[in-house]
């Protein structure tokens, strides 16, 4: 089958081996694929990774061999991206996401971008027609921000800040206010702002104004009582330290450049929580996007083809890109 190799000498189109169908598994026939802020970060040598491998795992397709009746061939899918073992104590204690030796697609076992993937058909969900190849892309992180939703326990009209306007950060402010929290988004990239607008958010803070005072201004002068940390880096991290409650929540999403300095005297004597979020609500995300509650489709910067493999990673770290798929 084709694929797009991630090598030591960058990404290459080659021809790897379609992967064969193990018991309980199905093949899925790859239409659309998501790059993201972790295939990036592999890809340019900031997540160690064994090497060669195929990156990918926000992607969406449609069965190509099965031998459960449950799957038929043709049937859209989206796929949850953690392959556990079933045998350790998370596994065995409805935890599987935190698996001790679990696998994760496109990072340590091969990933979507390529014409084929297989995958256990416990961790296959079906897409209802509403749902296309590129939005089907989306359900991944979509259901990530979801269970950040569940997790945070923020009430109804409640404040929250979402620091970061890339794909998290947009759709983690969708999700808050869908919900019927009153979310700010704050960001400094005009593209990125621009989209948030078009998306329908209500409340963009431009950091290049006095974003600080708009935000206390409209929290009684206390800050939000969740924020949630989009960005991935040390400088939103501190943003957020600096802005919540006392008594307030901080979310972080993603996979952060890390380590990060955090004082825990500034936590203990304000009392803030920092939680993260690995597992997802895939049913719900599915549900969102099935009812149009949620816009992903503006956020598709560029589109390219798996030929295009290395000018599509190229064009996902422009500025102006919010997200950039691979259709094969
Ligand atoms: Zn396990």
């Amino acid at each position: 089958m084709k694929s797009l190799v991630l090598t030591r000498d960058g990404l290459q189109v080659a021809d790897t081996p379609t992967p064969p169908l193990m018991p309980g598994y199905i093949r899925i026939e790859v239409r659309s694929v998501g790059i993201s802020r972790t295939d990036l970060r592999i890809w340019k040598g900031e997540v160690a990774a064994d090497l060669p491998l195929i990156l990918g795992h926000e992607f969406a397709g449609v069965i190509h061999e099965s031998s459960d009746p449950e799957y038929k061939v043709g049937t859209p899918v989206t796929t949850e991206v953690d392959i556990s073992d079933g045998a350790c104590w998370y596994c065995k204690n409805k935890k599987k996401h935190l698996c001790n030796s679990k696998k994760t697609l496109g990072i340590t076992t091969d990933g979507a971008m390529a014409e084929f993937i297989c995958i256990p058909s416990e961790l296959v969900h079906k897409l209802p027609d509403q749902i296309d190849s590129v939005t089907g892309t989306f359900v991944e992180p979509l259901a990530i921000a979801i269970e950040t939703y569940t997790r945070s326990t923020v009430n109804p009209e409640e404040t929250v800040l979402v620091i970061g306007t890339g794909k998290a950060g947009l759709l983690m402010a969708q999700v808050f206010d869908a919900f019927g929290a009153d979310v700010y988004l704050l960001g400094d990239n005009q593209w990125h702002l621009g989209v948030a607008k078009q998306i329908g958010l209500q409340n963009i803070v431009n950091r290049s104004g006095d974003w600080k005072n708009t935000i206390l201004n409209s929290t009684s002068g206390v800050g939000p009582s969740i924020v949630v940390e989009a960005t991935g880096t040390h400088g939103g991290l501190q943003t957020a330290l600096d802005i919540v409650r006392g008594d307030g929540t901080i979310a972080l999403t993603g996979r952060t450049e890390g380590p990060f300095d955090v004082d825990p005297r500034h936590l203990i004597s304000r009392e803030i929580s920092i939680f993260g979020t690995i597992r997802g609500d895939y049913e719900m995300a599915i549900m969102m996007l099935q009812k149009g509650r949620i816009e992903v489709k503006r956020m598709v910067s560029k589109e390219f083809t798996l030929e295009q493999g290395a000018q599509a990673f190229e064009a996902a770290t422009k500025p102006e890109v919010v997200k950039v798929n691979i259709n094969i």
